[in-house]
């Protein structure tokens, strides 16, 4: 660790070099901005779990294949709507509308939606990378701020503290708070806000060409595509970086990129 604190460029004390003053470069930025799934966290498969689950709660063995197709229905609902979990109450009505996506999907009773709803809730659970508590605490020792900037409910806080993430962040940005979801300029501006940084000051990190690399670009922060190796525990985007944009395959990365001396001003 000590090797990536004295590469970031923050609290490097100026220095005497022979007769000559060396002042240590100023890093480029103040502040990391994180997208929070496919960066920080994944899904761990969810389809096994509902399907044991509605076996323990309502001794219902849905098939694998079909809790598979209930899940997918469920994430394709919750992506459309998910700017709706805005506090608690919100939270738990759309909840209540996944696990109605699901009942139907698996053609189970009106009866059967609290169980659907206590398998579905107990099926979804998020874990972090490996790479991604190190990386955290090494920009973290550096000074960096760190903001989650993410498309997410308002459960994503608990979200993050389940994977063992909750510590390792300052400042945790929603797209159901700010009402606008990324690529949406408005939710890196909430984010750099958190931060109290100018957007020339930050990077983001983000797994999505679409979301992340183009949406920060827009708002004028610079970007760091994760491009994670298909096979090992991530999405990769069938797209690369556009031309000019850093790409990195692990977390790991990115401590030693960010203090590499192109990036300082
Ligand atoms: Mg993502």
């Amino acid at each position: 660790m000590g090797g990536g604190q004295a590469s970031c460029g923050h609290g490097q004390e100026s220095g005497r070099v022979g007769d000559a003053t060396v002042r240590a470069p100023r890093a480029a930025f103040d502040a990391v901005l994180l997208d929070a799934f496919g960066t920080l966290v994944e899904l761990e498969p969810p389809a096994p779990r509902l399907r044991a689950g509605l076996w323990e709660i309502a001794r219902v063995d849905v098939g694998e294949a079909a809790a598979g197709r209930a899940f997918r229905a469920e994430i394709e609902h919750y992506l459309a709507h998910h700017l709706e979990g805005r506090d608690a109450g919100s939270l738990d009505a759309l909840r209540a509308d996944c696990a109605e996506v699901i009942r139907r999907s698996l053609g189970l009773a009106d009866g059967a939606h609290a169980a659907v709803r206590e398998a579905m809730l107990g099926a979804i659970r998020f874990v972090a990378y490996p790479d991604a508590a190190p990386a955290l605490a090494a920009l973290r020792s550096c000074g960096m701020r760190l903001v989650v900037a993410s498309n997410w409910d308002c459960s994503l806080a608990d979200a993050l503290a389940s994977a063992g993430l909750g510590g390792a962040v300052d400042a945790v940005v929603h797209s159901a708070k700010v009402g606008a979801a990324k690529p949406d300029p408005r939710l890196f501006a909430a984010a750099l806000e958190e931060a109290g940084v100018s957007p020339e000051r930050a990077v983001h990190v983000g797994d999505s060409v679409e979301h992340d690399v183009e949406g920060a670009q827009a708002a004028g922060v610079t970007s760091v595509l994760v491009r994670r190796v298909p096979g090992a525990g991530g999405p990769a985007d069938i797209a690369g970086a556009p031309p000019g944009t850093a790409e990195i395959r692990s977390l790991a990365e990115l401590p030693a990129l960010l203090s590499a001396s192109g990036w300082r001003r």
